[in-house]
This record gives C-alpha cells, structure tokens and sequence, in this order.
C-alpha cells in the first residue's frame, strides 16, 4: 500500500515510512492510495471472528509488506489486549467503553499500534529515534505509556504547565526511563508552536532522527478503525446497523470509522458529536470550511478549531458534499446541555459518562428524536475519572477511583520545567543525542 499526500506535493510512500514522517513534508497528510475492501465473510460471520484475528485482517492491507505476518499478528495482539465491551444503556442507545487501555482513553489504541510499529521499523538501526510530542492532556499519558521502555525510542513530551488535570499529568510525568515530560511555561499553543519550530530546525533534523506522534500518524488514525468493528460484532440487531456517534475534536477517530465504514463495516449514520467549537457542524450546514480560535470548554479534548484530519475525510468522499451529507450528520452542544445530559444520563439511566461522551450522549439523543426507528452507540472515549474535577460537581458526588490511578496519583511526578522557548527546547533535544 502506498500513501499520498493531500497536499499533491510530494512523493507517494509506504506504510514505513509514513509513519517514520508523521506529516507529509509538503505539511499534507497521508492518506492511502485505495480503500481496500473488507471480505465479504469476514463481516457476514463476524461473530465467529475472534478480535484479533479481525484486527489482522482489517489491518494487514494498510502495512502491505511493510511488517511481516508474524510480527503484525503480535502488534495488532497487544494493541487491543484490553476489553472493549458495549454497554447498554437505554432501549435504544449502547456506549463503546474505549477507556479500558492503560491511560483510560481510546488514544491508548492508536499510541500502542504506531509505537510497537515504530519499535519494529527502528530495531538493529544504530540511530534512535525521537519522538516529540504536545499535548493539551490524553494525547501525552497514551503516548507516554505506549512508548515507555521501547528500545531505540527517546519521548519528549511537552504540555503547558497546570493545564492538565491530576490524572493526566500523573500519566505523563511518573513513568521515567526513555520518556521525558517538559512541563513548559506556557499554553498548549505554545508547546505545539515550540514542536513545531523543532521539526522545521535544519540542525536539529540533522543530528536527530525526530518524528511526531500526534492524531495524524498513520500509525495512530488507522487502528482506530478496529473498535467500530468490534462494536459491530457485539451488536444484536445485525439487519438494523447502529448510528454512531463519536465524539470529535481533531476528527481522528471519526474519520477511521468512516474509512471502516466505506471498507464494507453497515453503520447506519455517523454522528460527530462537537462542543462548542463548531467548525465542522457549521460547514455541515454552509459547505464553507472556516476554521477557528478553539474556545475552552468542559470537554477539553475536543477544544480544537481547525481539526487537522476533516480533510481526510472530504477525501474519503472525494470532496464530494452530497456523499459526505449522506454519511455523516454533525452538532454542536454547549457545555451547559452537556452537564444536564451527564447528570440526567447518571441519574435516569445509572451510568455515568465522562464529558466527552456526554456530548456524544446529547448528540445521539437529539438524533433520535428525529429518527424513531434507530438504535445508537455512543463511543465513550474516556474514563470519568480522568475527568473528576469537572464530573464530581455535576452529579454532586465523588467519582470512584479504581485502583492502578489511585497508585499512579501516589507516585512522585518528574518533569523538567522550561520556558516557552524554542531555543530551550532544541538545547534539550542536542543534550539528549550526546548522551547527557
Ligand atoms: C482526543 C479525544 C477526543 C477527540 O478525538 P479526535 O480523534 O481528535 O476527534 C475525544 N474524547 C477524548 C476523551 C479524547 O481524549
């Protein structure tokens, strides 16, 4: 399998090396040449399928002979040796419980495949590899814990400092050995900017072999496509396909359901289930793409207000509106509807969202009402816990904990506090290829 850029500008690659660059260097994404479809028995019999042996199969045509059989079948293996279930949670609505993982997050699926997968393309290579990261919270703890302990591999982790809740910056900063957490001064805009001038520094891309492990690696999008098919398995009604929502900030994880989607998965109707930064429900209605300032919100994961892989997905439907509208709907829900949907759906239903998948909860109902026939997941893509802060007030209770964070808040955190510079952080990186 080769991969393009969306950009046009430069050269096709396989599957090695888009995830060795990250980022297409004409700053586009890469984006494979075909959708490869999914056998046709594979999805008739799926319930006969055990979860890896579909992960192989759905996998295996996006490596190419990028990875061998074998070592493939082990990385798709421990890339979902966690559970996965579907929750039902009234008649007509179920919730894909993705925070199962190491970091409580469905991010923990897509950092686990691209480190292993990096980890194999760098082994017997004399030259480690760098990977350099921002993060505004989730994206740091999965890579972190993914990562850790990965042979040839050195992490640089940049967040801005007393942004992130407990939780997430304990997942960041106690691991040690391989991973370095910089807790920067600063905001998140300013650790993508300093990340950013990293990856341009002709020095710096000289003497270190650096790469970037956020949502637009390949590595880390596609995986995200064996959930929906899992999903799909656990569901009853196989001649009713579910609607899904998901809910979305840089359109990652959407976008690989889509792509599952358009491989052979029957889903009824994608939902993109946003907070208030609607960039992608306002286009849904006026087919003009007009980023913006992300605004803050309860559900910060999702605070993004120009989603980097949207552009994947007009590429799936060709750029084509009326394909795309038939697949996907999208809506936006402020942050006081999504506290009553998080406090109405714990106290009606008995189980509590956190509230990223509020949003997606408020979304699906909505969709719902006006489609009475339909049944609906909800993906939930992140433990309550990691989130107590803004869930505790709400439903006016605590949350509890379970027991690997209760340890992982125990322990001691080490970061390394630097200014938002530049400069600060390229001494950092040439201090780490010298072995100091
Ligand atoms: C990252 C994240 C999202 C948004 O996912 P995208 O793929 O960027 O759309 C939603 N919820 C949680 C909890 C996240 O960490």
């Amino acid at each position: 399998m080769q991969y393009f850029s969306t950009n046009h500008q430069s050269p096709e690659v396989d599957f090695r090396q888009a995830t060795i660059n990250g980022q297409a260097p004409d700053m586009g994404l890469y984006f494979p040449e075909r959708i490869p479809a999914v056998p046709k028995e594979l999805i008739g019999n799926i319930t006969q399928y055990s979860n890896e042996e579909i992960a192989y199969q759905v996998m295996q045509p996006y490596v190419g002979n990028a990875i061998p059989e074998a070592e493939l079948r082990r990385i798709v293996n421990e890339t979902i040796n966690f559970d996965i279930p579907l929750v039902k949670v009234t008649d007509d609505i179920f919730s894909l419980e993705l925070y199962h993982g190491p970091t409580l997050a469905f991010k923990d699926v897509g950092a686990r495949f691209m480190s292993r997968c990096l980890g194999y393309f760098v082994k017997g290579q004399a030259q480690k590899v760098t990977v350099l990261v921002a993060t505004s919270g989730d994206t740091g703890g999965a890579v972190a814990n993914g990562f850790y302990d990965v042979d040839g591999i050195e992490v640089v982790i940049l967040y801005p400092s007393g942004k992130v809740s407990t939780v997430q910056e304990k997942q960041l900063t106690t691991l040690g050995k391989n991973i370095h957490a910089l807790e920067v001064a600063g905001t998140f805009d300013d650790c993508q900017q300093m990340v950013k001038q990293a990856f341009t520094d002709e020095e710096l891309n000289k003497k270190l072999m650096l790469t970037s492990a956020n949502s637009i690696n390949v590595a880390r999008w596609l995986p995200q496509q064996l959930y929906y098919f899992f999903a799909y398995k656990l569901w009853a009604d196989k001649k009713n396909p579910p609607v899904i929502a998901v809910p979305s900030g840089n359109f990652g994880n959407i976008c690989a359901g889509i792509l599952a989607h358009i491989s052979g998965l029957p889903v009824k109707h994608f939902i993109a289930a946003c907070n208030a930064n609607d960039v992608v429900p306002a286009f849904m209605v006026t087919e003009k793409y007009e980023p913006k300032k992300a605004v803050t919100t309860i559900s910060n994961a999702m605070d993004v207000g120009n989603p980097s892989n949207f552009i994947r997905i007009l590429e799936i439907f060709h750029h084509r509106f009326k394909d795309l509208q038939h697949v996907l709907s999208s809506c936006s829900i402020s942050d006081d509807e999504t506290k009553a949907v998080l406090q109405s759906v714990y106290q009606n239903n008995h189980y509590l969202p956190d509230p990223h998948g509020a949003v997606g909860f408020g979304a699906l109902q909505d969709y719902l009402k006006d489609h009475p026939n339909q049944k609906g997941i909800v993906l939930e893509t992140a433990h309550p816990v990691k989130f107590y802060d803004v869930v505790e007030p709400i439903i006016g209770e605590p949350v509890p904990i379970p027991e690997a964070i209760r340890q992982q808040l125990q322990m001691e955190k080490k970061s390394i506090q630097i200014a938002a510079e530049g400069d600060l952080l390229k001494a950092f990186l040439l201090g780490l290829t010298s072995g100091t």
